[in-house]
């Protein structure tokens, strides 16, 4: 969510004439994006903060602004911060090009994180200058917020309550998309699986919304992030996707943990074995489906063995690949009043057990691909790709699977944007290697 909101005012400044540098010591405004997930996220920031106030002795006229969920928690309080000139909600996107001109021309100091009930001008915001990750993929916000109440997660209070977009301003802002040649679309939402909006009688949900979706020309791949496990709207969700080959079988369900005492505790409304009879289902009903998770360690009060479950719930489910953290109290939520009881050395020990396991499972999956030709939508040059490229005009690309899987070949840069098919020769645990074959 966070990609596609700095791609958004990317996007704004753009439009406004205001070039990129990749020096921020050249710069004339710094834009910092923030994430209140975890602490040690914030921190990261107010260590770039420290670093821009340095910057800024030389350069005084250079102006920062802090901007999402960071800038939402502390207001006015990181307007204090003697390197922040503009602090700016995440449902305040549509204004940060202007508070930053006017902070450049008249050195205005100023903070907008109230009232995120205020939606329709950011619906305007993504419908006007549609923004893409890459040439071929774009995400498109459907929901905003959160209704949840896990008891360990800052989301809700920052991003307020959940709030649906409208049908026809999706479908608009994914026409434009693909116009510009985007082909595959991933919906987001902080529980996205609740999609529900009222059209005068009937009800639109999440599996009415993919089904539209990929009906768009152009479009040829949907996906959806993440999915809350409940059974409301799982099965029509899954049918789409067994039914329509748009829909990528690809499913991010985070489980939390495999502790049922723990799962209580985090006011996540299901059990371990309740979590695996929907993978279950899932995998019987589209088969092949590759599903991806995020579990939390060292949540308070948890024991080896609530742990150990955890491990073994990963040994189970086979994911593809799993997003570990270690747990952080953040202000303001329900565990942030329970003692954070596991020492930071458990939770590291705990987070790299989890992480080693899944590594061995997704070697194995990453394995099972040598061989096999698979569809690629190319990104771009691979991190590692020389940026001009070789004599020949061939560099190092980077796409991937409509699984996920990040696939790195040789090809052209006229790629990028495209499918092609590659055959798979070679593979580390998270990425596959390849040569293009058509
Ligand atoms: N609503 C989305 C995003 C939540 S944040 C979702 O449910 O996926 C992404 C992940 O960060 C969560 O799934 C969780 O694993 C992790 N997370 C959230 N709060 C955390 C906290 N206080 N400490 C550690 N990890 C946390």
């Amino acid at each position: 969510m966070n990609k596609l909101d700095t791609a958004l005012v990317r996007a704004s400044l753009e439009d406004a004439g205001i070039g990129l540098t990749d020096h921020p010591s050249q710069a004339d405004l710094v834009i910092i994006n923030t994430c209140s997930v975890r602490d040690h996220a914030e921190q990261r920031v107010l260590s770039h903060l420290g670093h821009l106030q340095h910057i800024k002795r030389s350069r005084p006229r250079m102006v920062v602004a802090v901007i999402g969920c960071m800038a939402q928690r502390l207001g006015d309080q990181l307007l204090q911060h003697p390197a922040v000139d503009v602090v700016c909600g995440p449902a305040h996107l549509p204004d940060v090009v202007r508070l930053c001109l006017e902070a450049l021309i008249n050195k205005t100091r100023s903070s907008v994180t109230d009232n995120w009930q205020e939606t329709d001008r950011l619906d305007e915001l993504e419908t006007s200058r549609p923004a893409a990750e890459s040439p071929g993929h774009a995400y498109v916000r459907v929901m905003r917020g959160c209704n949840r109440a896990c008891s360990y997660c800052i989301v809700p209070l920052v991003r307020g309550p959940e709030r649906s977009r409208a049908p026809a301003a999706i479908l608009d802002q994914v026409r434009i998309l693909a116009d510009r040649g985007v082909r595959h679309i991933t919906l987001l939402g902080q529980t996205v699986n609740a999609y529900r909006y009222r059209l005068g009688e009937k009800t639109v949900y999440l599996a009415d919304l993919l089904e539209m979706v990929s009906s768009i020309s152009g479009i040829h791949w949907v996906s959806f992030l993440t999915s809350y496990p409940t059974e409301r709207q799982f099965e029509p969700i899954l049918q789409q996707m067994a039914k329509n080959p748009k829909v990528c079988p690809y499913l991010h369900m985070p489980a939390q943990s495999g502790s049922d005492r723990i799962l209580a505790a985090m006011n996540r409304r299901y059990t371990a074995c309740q979590y695996i009879d929907m993978i279950e289902k899932a995998r019987a009903m589209v088969p092949g489906i590759a599903i991806a998770g995020d579990f939390i360690v060292g949540f308070p009060g948890e024991t080896d063995q609530d742990f150990q479950q955890t491990l073994a719930l990963i040994n189970k489910v086979r994911y593809k690949n799993c997003f570990v953290f270690k747990y952080s109290p953040r202000p303001g939520t329900a565990s942030s009043r329970m003692e954070d009881s596991v020492p930071d050395q458990v939770k590291s020990s705990r987070n790299s057990q989890l992480l080693a396991a899944q590594q061995q499972i997704s070697s194995q999956i990453a394995s099972s691909f040598i061989g096999k030709t698979v569809t690629v939508l190319v990104e771009g040059p691979s991190k590692k790709a020389d940026r001009f490229g070789k004599e020949d005009g061939q560099l190092q690309l980077v796409g991937r699977t409509n699984t996920d899987w990040p696939v790195v070949f040789t090809g052209a840069k006229g790629m990028v944007g495209q499918f092609v098919q590659v055959m798979i020769q070679d593979a580390s645990p998270f990425t596959l290697f390849g040569t293009c074959v058509s």
